[in-house]
């Protein structure tokens, strides 16, 4: 999953960078509102977060445009203690979620979790395809109970995959919701890791659709579902 973290304060911004990282998301960040709304235009995020008091163009301006584009990604607005009327403003913007600052950085991962678990359509907090089972809040991921020794980007493959299992996914929209963009995008490394996630949780689990993806299936005679 790959999160937009829009904020200009510099100490929060590296707390949280490192939090959403160990928690397994690709993170790009924008210290402003105009390299936010350039950002939030051009790159697929599974989900924002936004500081509304930004340089630039402020917070619920951004949102507005966003949502004026059709950009339906899931915003957690952060807001000023005892701003109350910051947070209808970014509610009517078309925000999901908020947060006031401070918060608990666990606070901030639980409900990201939830959005984007929303958002993909799933209402339970645990993942599962046949005998696969992933629990985002820790995540981990177990087959048959057996967990699986997954490294932060074969857990990030495995999370999407699941989120949209039995759709063919792209190697391109792969690419774009597990890396961020400073990283080397190649998309032949993708295969690399399917191959290598097909070792850890067998071979006939992710179906190979020639020229067009990847698909996450349930093995025959397994329960199929979320
Ligand atoms: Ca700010």
């Amino acid at each position: 999953m790959r999160i937009l973290l829009v904020e200009d304060d510099p100490d929060l911004t590296r707390q949280l960078k490192l939090a959403l990282g160990d928690a397994g998301y690709a993170v790009d960040h924008a210290p402003d509102g105009e390299e936010a709304l350039y950002l939030g235009e051009n790159e697929p995020y599974d989900a924002i977060v936004l500081d509304l008091g930004l340089p630039k163009i402020d917070g619920v301006s951004v949102l507005e445009s966003w949502r004026r584009a059709h950009m339906a990604t899931p915003v957690l607005i952060l807001t000023a203690r005892g701003a109350w009327s910051e947070k209808v403003a970014g509610f009517d913007a078309g925000a999901d979620d908020y947060l006031t600052k401070p918060f608990h950085t666990e606070e901030l991962l639980a409900r990201l979790r939830a959005l984007v678990r929303r958002s993909a359509g799933h209402a339970a907090p645990s993942l599962s395809c046949g005998s696969l089972r992933l629990d985002p809040r820790a995540a981990r991921a177990t087959v048959d109970g057996e967990p699986l020794r997954l490294t932060s980007l074969e857990y990030r493959l495995l999370h999407y995959l699941t989120m949209h299992q039995g759709r063919v996914i792209s190697r391109t929209e792969l690419v774009e919701h597990l890396y961020d963009q400073d990283f080397d995008r190649d998309s032949n490394t993708i295969e690399v890791f399917i191959g290598r996630l097909r070792k850890k949780i067998g071979p006939d689990r992710v179906e190979t659709v020639r020229g067009l993806g990847y698909r996450l299936i349930a093995l025959e005679g397994e329960a199929s579902g979320v």
